[in-house]
């Protein structure tokens, strides 16, 4: 019988302690604030951006929104990040992704202050993570680590396998899981003998965007299986691991939904907090 990840729970327990200290650098005259733009319509980007906004609200954290029409112009979009770069009231910020065809991501990103930057997709951030020493991390994949620390499970001399190498999940997921001296393989599509890499995994975490994805086939007995997955069919939320099939095999296992993905505002929270504290020369 495998052990069911919680991730309502352990970021319910994450936001408990932003909010604790949102409140005390509160008490202090340090209020904390998160600007998060949107551009165009996207339905998915709209829900995330409105999820985000009630964290917020929930936490004491300061929100502003900044919603703007598909056709907001590069200029337009580096003049509001100018402005909130400046401003010592704002101590996050995060354009929401995917940005409009016509909009330059890397450009728009690189223009956010690596210290307001609280998803940690600019490059001095990731440069950071790579070197082990840093402030913020992807909120995935540290919402992830710290699902794994508040499960008991220690990643040291385990062989860990993602698949995925995209830059914010699949990447630094790998590298937080070095840090914490674990023997890390990354997958990808052009993965040879995914099955058998994976089916050497103490750990696995799966972050291919494709339902069903991670086979029974593909897992150890009594791994840890982590399901970073988001998928629709026919409507329903569903992760990459074939979840019905796999769960009995593994010791450990994130469910989709109520798994990884609630960690994920949890720890932009989180971030938000840090870098509050960070620029306002507050230890701890
Ligand atoms: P992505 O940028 O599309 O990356 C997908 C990765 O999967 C790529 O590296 C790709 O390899 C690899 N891949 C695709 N097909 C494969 C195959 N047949 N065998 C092995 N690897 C394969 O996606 P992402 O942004 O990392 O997101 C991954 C999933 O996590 C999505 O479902 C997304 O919705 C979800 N997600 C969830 C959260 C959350 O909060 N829970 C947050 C972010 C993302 P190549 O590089 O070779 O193309």
């Amino acid at each position: 019988m495998s052990r069911i990840i919680d991730g309502k729970a352990i970021s319910a327990a994450v936001k408990e302690r932003v909010k604790k200290g949102v409140a005390e650098l509160d008490e202090i005259g340090v209020p904390v604030g998160l600007a998060v733009i949107i551009v165009g319509d996207d339905p998915a980007s709209k829900v995330y951006v409105a999820n985000k906004k009630k964290a917020c609200e929930d936490l004491g954290i300061i929100s502003e929104e900044y919603a703007l029409p598909a056709e907001t112009t590069q200029e337009e979009l580096l003049s509001i990040i100018e402005t909130l770069n400046k401003r010592p009231s704002i101590n996050g910020i995060l354009c929401q992704l995917p940005l409009p065809k016509h909009l330059d991501e890397k450009l728009i990103i690189n223009s956010i202050l690596p210290e307001k930057d609280v998803d940690a997709f600019h490059p001095h951030n990731v440069g950071r993570i790579m070197i082990g020493d840093y402030d913020f991390v992807p909120c995935t994949p540290a919402g992830i680590m710290e699902m794994l620390e508040a499960e008991g499970i220690d990643v040291s001399g385990k062989s860990c396998v993602v698949i995925g190498r995209s830059n914010i999940v699949g990447k630094p997921m790998g590298m937080l899981l070095l840090h914490k001296n674990g023997t890390v393989t990354i997958c990808h599509s052009k993965t040879q003998n995914l099955k058998e890499i994976c089916r050497g995994a103490d750990i696995l975490v799966a972050a291919v965007g494709r339902a069903g994805f991670v086979t029974a086939d593909m897992v150890k007995e009594g791994a840890v299986v982590i399901d970073v997955g988001m998928n629709r069919v026919d409507g329903k939320l569903c992760g990459d691991v074939d979840y019905e099939a796999v769960k009995d095999k593994v010791s450990v296992i994130t469910p989709v939904p109520g798994g990884v993905g609630p960690m994920t505002i949890a720890m932009l929270m989180q971030n938000t907090l840090t870098a509050a504290k960070k620029q306002n020369n507050i230890k701890g």
